[in-house]
């Protein structure tokens, strides 16, 4: 399917990422902040550099998720939490608007970089959703980098994961007041010259998760979407709720079923649809406006455009 955006002008751009949603309290720290801007730069200037060379939606979703799966602050790829386990289980997925081609991956335990597996699934295989073993398979005959479980541990993960653990709780990574520093499923929307939207998202889950527990950011409709005649999302948070309420088809369907702005549909899904402290989205429209919403204390963010637009926030 060829689906063609409905409007905005060509030759504009803009990319939204986040580093996931949470109540922030311990980090106060100006290094540490610094560090989470410094991150978020790094992503937010590897997508728009492939925006403004007249690259695809989709590669500047896909690298900017990437550099942030590479940098260990994230959870996501090296950084991601731990399961019950001890061990991490990663989830991820990307879809292109233009023709809603999807892929997505979930139970990664070797996978390099999950995102890269993500868009394998949808441009290599006949499927959408890969889980587990057999994703892991497909990875390594695809000949992407396969590491051992270990690549992805970092220490301060690692007393998050005890201190859940020893309260017995499944933690948010944000929320979690072991190590309030080390924060952040990641997401990127982007909508390129053409006019085409895509989103990625990529994800350690949630702090001690156990029974091969899922969250929304591999799901399509869910943690992820992208309809390039609306907009692409990419959602952060207690990925349940999420997945209740199909959180990014919801904010595509209220711009296409209600004929709402961007920004409404988005504020409707975060501050009505869900609850406080469930977390938020980031989200493109076809015509290039932004929208970044949250019901908690902050969602580490960043956004660009073709006008020179390059700004990094947390609360
Ligand atoms: N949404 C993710 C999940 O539930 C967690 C997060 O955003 O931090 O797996």
């Amino acid at each position: 399917m060829n689906i063609r955006q409905k409007g905005g002008a060509p030759g504009i751009f803009s990319l939204a990422i986040h580093g996931g949603a949470g109540a922030f309290a311990a980090l106060k720290d100006e290094m540490e902040i610094a560090a989470y801007h410094q991150g978020l730069e790094m992503a937010l200037r590897t997508g728009r550099d492939i925006l403004a060379s007249g690259g695809s939606a989709l590669d500047a979703v896909e690298a900017a998720v990437l550099s942030m799966e590479d940098n260990p602050l994230f959870n996501c790829g090296k950084g991601s939490v731990f399961n019950s386990e001890g061990f991490h289980e990663m989830d991820a997925s990307i879809m292109d608007g233009n023709t809603l081609a999807c892929g997505a991956g979930a139970g990664l335990k070797t996978v390099r970089n999950p995102i890269r597996l993500a868009r394998r699934v949808m441009e290599h295989s006949p499927h959408v959703f890969l889980a587990g073993a057999g994703a892991e398979e497909f990875a390594r005959l695809q000949g992407l980098e396969l590491v051992a479980p270990d690549y992805f541990s970092v220490e301060k993960r690692r007393a998050q994961w005890l201190e859940a653990r020893r309260n017995d709780q499944i933690q948010v990574d944000h929320d979690s007041p072991a190590v309030p520093e080390k924060m952040g499923t990641v997401g990127a929307v982007a909508r390129d010259c053409q006019g085409r939207l895509a989103a990625a998202t990529s994800t350690g889950g949630v702090t001690n998760k156990k029974f091969g527990r899922v969250g929304d950011s591999p799901v399509i409709g869910a943690g992820n979407y992208a309809d390039s005649r609306t907009c692409a999302v990419s959602c952060t948070g207690k990925g349940e709720e999420f997945i209740r309420i199909a959180a990014a088809f919801d904010v595509h369907a209220r711009m296409c079923y209600q004929g709402v702005s961007l920004q409404q549909a988005a504020e409707t899904v975060i501050h009505d649809c869900l609850k406080t402290g469930d977390g938020g989205l980031i989200a493109v429209g076809h015509d290039g406006t932004m929208a970044l919403s949250f019901n908690t204390r902050g969602m580490l963010r960043g956004q660009t455009d073709h006008t020179g637009l390059f700004r990094t926030d947390i609360f």
